[in-house]
């Protein structure tokens, strides 16, 4: 199996960025979402591959305002947040949030799951490099019981153990899922925290986003939800 059929077998639902973003942005402009009033957020790994999902954001609204540590999951404090709301364009009516978020994995040219060949590089390497770091963290109880919540890869990997991942350990892609709902989560949790529906509309769209070495990345929506000013949550179609 090639990387493409491997693509389309593990992951039939998923478009490619452009096409994903498209959706999104017909699904929510409907609520009022458009390129001058939406403030943006990106929450995706550090790893270079991921940045155009960020330039995509950009290309569609505004530049993003960059929430993602390690693997896509926003550091463990509420300061980004904190910070990052004092940047909601001033609007008639409701402020509107929108973060594109996402866990991510690579197909290696042979169809594997959970590697990927660079670019000016001859062989694979780890993708997420980070989920790969933690996957050994929470394959050994002395992994978790070492974390450091302070450091990245340590508040990744509490954050995975939270929720039961250990278990995951050896499956990539069970684990790169996982991680989606994670990152997911905790943006909620931040925004919440902060009261941020208060004043702003908010839609969260959190994905896996698929690399292979001779295509364009795709996105698989995990989960994309709309709240208001009651906190009432709609899930949004992007498909
Ligand atoms: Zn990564």
């Amino acid at each position: 199996m090639n990387n493409i059929e491997s693509l389309t077998t593990h992951f039939p639902q998923a478009l490619t960025t452009h096409r994903y973003l498209a959706h999104l942005r017909e699904a929510i402009e409907p609520l009022g979402f458009n390129r001058s009033n939406t403030f943006t957020c990106t929450s995706v790994c550090r790893d270079e591959l991921c940045q155009s999902l960020t330039a995509g954001v950009g290309e569609f609204w505004q530049h993003p305002y960059i929430v993602g540590g390690m693997a896509g999951l926003p550091p463990g404090g509420i300061e980004t947040w904190q910070v990052g709301m004092t940047h909601i364009p001033d609007s008639i009516g409701r402020g509107k949030i929108l973060v594109v978020a996402a866990a991510h994995i690579g197909i290696a040219p042979d169809g594997s799951l959970g590697t990927v060949l660079r670019y000016g590089q001859s062989s694979v390497t780890p993708i997420c490099g980070a989920l790969g770091a933690a996957a050994k963290a929470l394959s050994t109880k002395e992994g978790i019981s070492s974390t450091d919540v302070h450091s990245e890869i340590g508040w990744l990997v509490h954050s995975l153990n939270e929720v039961g991942a250990a278990e995951l350990s050896s499956d990539i892609l069970a684990l790169t899922l996982k991680c989606a709902e994670v990152i997911d989560s905790h943006i909620w949790a931040s925004l919440n925290s902060l009261s941020a529906r208060t004043a702003n509309d908010i839609v969260v769209a959190t994905g896996v986003q698929i690399h292979t070495h001779d295509d364009t990345d795709h996105i698989l929506p995990i989960a994309t939800n709309h709240m208001d000013a009651d906190g009432v949550v709609t899930t949004l179609d992007v498909s």
